[in-house]
């Protein structure tokens, strides 16, 4: 496919904030691709080259970029910042800069393609080392050189990382659905190779390949992360044996980093909550899980904990943060040395464990990981009766957890990837004591300080995400909890991430000072949910024309780095949240007041 075509389908996509039409749009994309040109394209219009766990990717500094575009036009430094002072986007000013040069070199060149630029984007994220950026500027001006205007413009955009075509992971899933003929008959095909794979440029490729035939024949690879499993929560131990039918097995819930781990041999590969790579962080898990795990291959997943290596008790979550800074990591391992509490298994030497029911990959588990003082299954207690749950998780708390996961034991019990279900319910200690639990929202747009705050944004707008329409519904704003630090930290983050309209994928009716990409995720607690004319959160589900806010949000100084904005607590979360504490101010009937 020429790149030409994918620029003008690029430009549709921009032109519409509608669901429907983008859906459409891509259908018609995905149509006129051959299955590899469909992955490619998947990926790029993600703004990726490769899914995360691949762990390479492409962002070129924006300066660096400046320089190629300057030597194909012969444009002046003073003529590209001007430029780009007035229009904000370089793909705009790549765009403008070409149409000049454009009249006297177009006429003989051959057409880009797809699969060149394609090429040429991997080329430039794999240099590395002595020379690489003078390499990554040459590669980026030959394609430039080729380039029309248009394509200019999202070369530009796609090699700096700044694509904002307000398409995700989602709208994908749809999408490839859609192409297999009826959304609702497919989706859940889609969804499930997605899910086991978490490669969405693969599942669209093998619905190219051998429409639903293909898709229903993906399994389980090692080295491929599975998206997780997640919990919902409630708020009492009699609410939640009776959500699962009398009776649940509870758990410590850690308060650390989830991991899920795929041995191969030899090979140790760890994988984050979001599918990234993060193999280099843990030179001390991948050493004793080659030890300590005693099947050949296998995928399990714990919860890392740092730990005081003198007192042996547990850190507080934020110490396992060291570990994201590459020249930390070694000094991390020694200084906080971590636990690991083994949860479940989805695989184990040949043994596809996902439809097994939780008592069966809770054995397969105790067969594999070879316990010792920091390394085991988490601790767990069958219980059925309330006041034994309450009980249990009085001693999580003391032993210095967040609260318990209570989870189904029944038949039932599989592994759902990829999905927040009721067969693992949260219970945490903020729910006794407080209205409401931490939610973990995501920032949509921010409004500038005044007085001290002047110079950085001293409010941010927050919202939850809406699984259903694949949007951030605003819920609140939130300008207390900051520390200094934070606020010079949040001001490089937004405006990283600044947009000058509201982004396709926002949903709502307050208008920021500056809209931001739905990217960065942050830890934020209120004192209560309450109806509101202003936030589009549950819009219509507890009052017509009102949704819902939290009151009195602070933020808790935890930046949840560790989830994607679709893994931010959800519109339904926040609705569940209201009813609730509701319930819990209003006596059931026959109760006494
Ligand atoms: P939170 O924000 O509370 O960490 P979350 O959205 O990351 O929640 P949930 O599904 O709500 O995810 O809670 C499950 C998370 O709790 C897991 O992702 C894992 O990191 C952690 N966890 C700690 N202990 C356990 C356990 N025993 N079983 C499963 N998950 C556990």
């Amino acid at each position: 496919m020429e790149f030409r075509k994918l620029a003008e389908y690029y430009d549709r996509l921009e032109a519409t904030t509608k669901r429907l039409e983008m859906r459409e749009i891509l259908v018609q994309l995905l149509g006129e691709a051959t299955p590899d040109e469909a992955q490619r394209i998947a990926m790029l219009s993600l703004g990726k080259l490769y899914p995360p766990y691949v762990g390479i990717e492409l962002g070129m500094a924006e300066k660096l970029a400046i320089r190629a575009l300057r030597s194909v036009t012969g444009a002046s430094e003073a003529e590209v910042e001007k430029l780009l002072a007035k229009k904000g986007d370089l793909g705009l000013v790549a765009e403008e800069l070409l149409s000049k040069r454009k009249a006297q070199t177009i006429l003989f060149q051959e057409p880009l393609t797809v699969d060149q630029v394609y090429t040429t984007f991997e080329r430039i994220a794999r240099e590395t080392g002595e020379g690489a950026m003078e390499n990554k500027v040459k590669l980026l001006t030959g394609l430039l050189a080729k380039a029309e205007p248009k394509e200019a413009k999202y070369i530009v955009r796609l090699v700096t990382g700044t694509m904002r075509l307000g398409v995700a992971d989602m709208t994908f899933i749809d999408a490839a659905s859609a192409v297999l003929g009826d959304i609702s008959s497919f989706r859940e095909d889609i969804e499930r190779a997605y899910n086991i794979t978490s490669d969405i440029g693969l599942v669209v490729k093998l619905v190219k390949v051998g429409g639903v035939e293909a898709v229903r024949g993906v399994r389980l690879r090692i080295g491929m992360p599975v998206r997780p499993m997640l919990a919902e929560r409630l708020t009492s131990a009699k609410d939640i044996l009776d959500k699962l039918g009398g009776k649940g097995l509870a758990e410590y819930k850690y308060d650390g980093e989830r991991l899920q781990i795929h041995k191969d041999g030899s090979r140790i590969m760890i994988f984050s909550r979001r599918q990234e790579n993060i193999t280099h962080q843990f030179p001390d898990v991948v050493k004793k899980c080659g030890q300590r795990l005693s099947a050949d291959q296998a995928i399990v997943e714990c919860e890392a904990v740092a730990m005081d290596p003198d007192t042996g008790s547990m850190l507080p979550f934020q110490e396992l943060m060291h570990r994201r800074r590459k020249y930390e990591v070694e000094k991390a391992v020694e200084l906080y040395p971590v636990g690991l509490f083994f949860f479940d298994a989805i695989y184990v030497d040949g043994e596809d464990l996902m439809n097994r029911p939780l008592p069966e990959r809770r054995s397969w588990l105790k067969e594999v990981v070879v316990s010792d003082e920091t390394f085991g299954l988490t601790v767990a207690k069958l219980v059925e009766d309330p006041s034994d749950l309450d009980s249990f998780m009085q001693r999580a708390v003391e032993d210095g957890c967040e609260g318990v996961i209570v989870k189904d034991v029944s038949p039932k019990s599989v592994y759902r990837a990829g999905a927040r279900g009721w067969l693992w319910i949260k219970y945490k200690r903020s729910y006794v004591s407080k209205l409401t639990d931490t939610v973990d929202l995501v920032v949509i747009g921010a409004f500038h300080g005044k007085g001290k705050r002047s110079g950085w944004y001293g409010t941010l707008l927050m919202s939850a995400y809406d699984p259903r329409s694949d949007t951030f519904k605003s819920v609140c704003k939130v300008g207390t909890g900051f520390k200094e630090e934070d606020l010079k930290r949040l001001k490089a983050m937004i405006e990283e991430r600044v947009v000058r309209e509201r982004p396709a994928r926002v949903d709502s009716l307050m208008q920021p000072d500056v809209w931001v990409r739905p990217d960065i995720v942050l830890e934020i607690v209120g004192d209560e949910i309450t109806v509101s004319p202003i936030h589009t959160c549950g819009w219509g589900t507890i009052q017509p024309n009102a949704g819902l806010a939290i009151r009195f949000p602070r933020f808790t100084g935890r930046y949840r780095s560790d989830k994607g904005p679709e893994d931010a607590t959800t519109v339904d979360e926040i609705v569940e949240m209201y009813r609730s504490q509701l319930k819990s101010i209003v006596p059931e009937e026959g109760e006494a007041l």
